[in-house]
């Protein structure tokens, strides 16, 4: 990056890097859970589902994006091979072995709650020292808020549904 650019850096930029690496294996995972989620979903409201999970799963590649560019942006090397998401991962990956529409809507849900936790840590760390990263990961915190509160909401509309049958 620019000298300047980096010079106003005051966080230590290994240890930033590092948990943007740690966040960007997550990212990944995050984005193949609802995307293959997506496709082996099954269950009441699932095309309405299929549509929500598929529109998380673009956001997640999003925030991967977003992770990257500032990496490099700090001179650091993004992770190079998928074998390091799983080492790296803060928050795990969950097979969506049972495709039933609520068991699928809870291991996301656990999953944001992790990605909420993991950002709200991130932004805190840079908060005063590195302002660009910092929008960065408030502007991905804000959408991972937003992740959860919509898979909730389509729980509780569910489970509705089969109390009023
Ligand atoms: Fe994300
Ligand atoms: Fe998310
Ligand atoms: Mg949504």
């Amino acid at each position: 990056m620019g000298t300047k650019g980096k010079e106003i850096v005051e966080a230590d930029v290994e240890e930033i890097v590092a948990l943007m690496n740690k966040a960007l294996a997550d990212e990944w995972l995050a984005y193949y859970q609802y995307w293959v989620g997506a496709k082996v979903v099954t269950g009441p409201m699932r095309g309405f589902v299929e549509g929500e999970l598929m529109e998380h799963a673009g956001e997640e590649l999003k925030h991967a994006n977003m992770l990257v560019e500032r990496i490099l942006q700090l001179d650091g090397t993004p992770l190079l091979s998928p074998d390091q998401w799983i080492e790296q991962t803060n928050c795990g990956y969950d097979a969506p072995e049972d495709p039933q529409v609520k068991t699928i809507l809870k291991q996301n849900i656990k999953g944001e709650q992790c990605a909420i936790e993991v950002y709200n840590k991130l932004v805190k760390k840079t908060r005063d020292t590195d302002p660009i990263t910092y929008r960065i990961v408030l502007e991905i915190l804000e959408d991972e808020v937003e992740h959860e509160d919509d898979l909730q909401q389509i729980l509780e509309d569910l489970e509705g549904i089969k109390k009023q049958i």
